[in-house]
């Protein structure tokens, strides 16, 4: 095993896998576990592409195709349905470096939407493709094609009949499956931010979007400055939550914008999107890194699934409030 590559120069991965009502009454352990386990499992992935000397782009890809492949996360394998009983699959990243980004949108096909949206960035002169085109470019790049079945899960199916039933279009986190959807507030999505040994930050976000969701909506994930915006100069970042409120807020690059120009504390500009996003109605939570390997996970709902990693290797998780809560799994 590659060590890491630089003592003074700082690698950072930090992930998250949603936000939202996470009641600890509710969060059974054994589903907690299942969480925390894929939380360090895609903590390790990127990691160990950072200490082998690899970019933080590979290391955010490493750690988002875990999360997408596990069906705790509504990303991928296991995410949300819409009305008609589709998953339709959103993912962004974008390179701090060169400022380059790539997207896809609705797709129903692609294994591993992050990777297409990272071949759109690399091998497309284009951001943001959609639907049958974009699962078209996917395969043309050798991605990985799968049936729109093979994301099914009986949880997610389950979870949009009563969000039908309900007449609730609703966030994803439904960690409780006995619970009336109703009552809980839930958001899904996985994201990641990490920085390489070369100084070089970049983000990414992959998501199945809102239970119930209807019309080809689309939300802030596969927005470049909304889910998801990388820059050097001031800060990598990946949002979930209500999706409408950080396209509304331009949530990522308003948080980068607030470093870069206001010279804000990371935690300090998370906080302040976050409290404009709550102003119009939304909730969600923010990861933030820097070129320092600063970070901030800021969520305004009871509880985001997250976890950091840097260069002890130790991988940290958690979902309540406050950091003291992380925890090696
Ligand atoms: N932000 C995502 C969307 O609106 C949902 C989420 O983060 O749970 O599609």
């Amino acid at each position: 095993m590659n060590t890491i590559t630089t003592d003074n120069r700082p690698l950072r991965l930090v992930i998250h896998g949603g936000a939202g009502a996470v009641r600890r009454d509710r969060l059974k352990p054994a589903r907690e576990h299942a969480f925390m386990q894929v939380l360090t499992q895609s903590l390790r992935a990127g990691h160990a592409v950072l200490a082998a000397g690899g970019s933080s782009i590979d290391a955010v890809i490493a750690a988002i195709v875990i999360m997408e492949d596990s069906p705790v996360f509504n990303a991928g394998k296991g995410a949300v349905f819409s009305h008609e009983g589709y998953n339709e699959l959103d993912a962004s990243i974008m390179d701090g470096a060169a400022r380059l980004a790539g997207a896809v949108a609705a797709v129903t096909t692609v294994r591993n939407p992050i990777r297409a949206a990272h071949a759109v960035m690399t091998h497309s002169q284009h951001v943001l493709l959609i639907g049958r085109g974009a699962e078209n470019f996917a395969a043309e790049q050798a991605l990985e094609i799968v049936e729109p079945s093979f994301f099914y899960t009986r949880r997610r199916w389950d979870q949009l009949q009563k969000a039908i039933a309900n007449e609730r279009i609703t966030l994803d986190h439904d960690l409780d499956s006995d619970s009336p959807v109703e009552n809980n507030e839930k958001h899904g999505t996985v994201g990641a931010v990490a920085l390489d040994c070369r100084g070089n930050l970049a983000a990414g976000t992959s998501t199945g979007g809102l239970t119930n969701k209807r019309f080809g909506r689309v939300g802030d994930t596969p927005v470049i400055g909304a889910g998801t915006y990388a820059d050097n100069q001031s800060v990598a970042v990946s949002a979930t939550g209500t999706g409408e409120m950080f396209l509304r807020t331009a949530a990522g690059f308003n948080t980068a914008a607030q470093v870069k120009l206001q010279n804000k504390r990371i935690c300090e500009a998370a906080d302040h999107t976050l409290a404009e996003i709550a102003a119009i109605g939304g909730e969600g939570g923010l990861i933030v890194l820097n070129t320092q390997g600063d970070y901030a996970m800021r969520f305004n709902t009871s509880g985001m699934f997250r976890g950091v990693i840097g260069c002890d290797g130790i991988a940290r998780v958690g979902v309540f409030s406050g950091d003291e809560s992380l925890a090696v799994y």
